[in-house]
């Protein structure tokens, strides 16, 4: 059983983890919020979604100033400022140039093509958000419109570009090559201690296969239950620190910290 104390750190996924898949409430979490607010716990969210999305979120759940990952490890972000990866990656301009250019082979559409209204309808989030998920830094979020053979033409071809593609929950995603949110998640960790000369304990939370480099990071590991078809399989071997949820969404991440952290009363 894990302390409940704050030498611990929360890094979880957001969408059909610590959000629903569907309407993307938290209801089911709050009660643990609190408590690792009291605790001064971090959470540290690691999405496929933009640093403008998650800003205004962490204000929402109470969690603002916390280090957050965002477009799956492309982008960290540590006391307001951004941690530079190792090999900064194209911007996202240039990224878009690139797929363009593999529009003539491939057919897909990405969140550049698209205006807010459009991602709003397909994502079901309000305008507002929709805009939000727009304001892109270093990853593009692509609707693949060929055959699912071709992808691994097209991952190839990105190779060449120096991209790679990683699958989400909805979505597929193009990112520079050599990150994730396995990689992001170390960085973040490295600049923690060197900042506060602590190590700490990591739960992580993921229900996708773009949070399987996370989850095999973490110390303790909750696999929720999810909606996509590729099943999250971990290599790691301490069976014993990995929990896979009954439940979905933000019931599967109660449910998964209760597994590990409920206190004996
Ligand atoms: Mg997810």
């Amino acid at each position: 059983m894990l302390r409940l104390n704050s030498s611990l750190m929360i890094v979880t996924d957001l969408d059909g983890s610590l959000l629903d898949h569907h309407d993307y409430n938290w209801d089911a979490a709050s009660e643990w919020l609190q408590r690792l607010k009291q605790q001064a716990i971090p959470v540290v969210f690691c999405s496929s979604k933009t640093a403008a999305e998650m800003i205004p979120l962490q204000k929402r759940l109470g969690l603002s100033g916390t280090p957050f990952i965002a477009e799956n490890g492309a982008f960290i972000a540590f006391n307001g400022e951004q941690i530079a990866a190792e090999e900064p990656g194209e911007n996202y301009l240039a990224l878009c140039r690139s797929l363009k250019t593999l529009q003539s082979t491939f057919r897909f559409s990405g969140f550049h093509d698209f205006s807010d209204a459009e991602v709003a309808r397909f994502t079901g989030l309000t305008l507002a958000e929709a805009s939000q998920s727009r304001l892109r830094d270093a990853s593009e979020v692509i609707l693949w419109r060929d055959d699912s053979e071709k992808l691994e033409d097209f991952r190839m071809a990105l190779a060449e570009h120096n991209l790679a593609l990683t699958q989400g929950g909805r979505f597929w995603h193009v990112m520079p090559a050599g990150c994730g949110k396995g990689i992001a998640l170390q960085q973040l960790q490295q600049h923690l201690e060197q900042r506060s000369g602590e190590k700490r304990t990591t739960l992580g939370l993921g229900d996708g296969p773009n949070d399987v480099p996370m989850l095999e990071q973490v110390d303790y590991a909750v696999v929720i239950k999810g909606f996509s078809k590729t099943p999250v399989i971990l290599t790691r071997r301490d069976q014993q620190n990995v929990y896979h949820t009954a439940h979905a969404g933000p019931l599967g991440w109660r449910e998964g910290l209760d597994y590990f952290l409920a206190q004996p009363e």
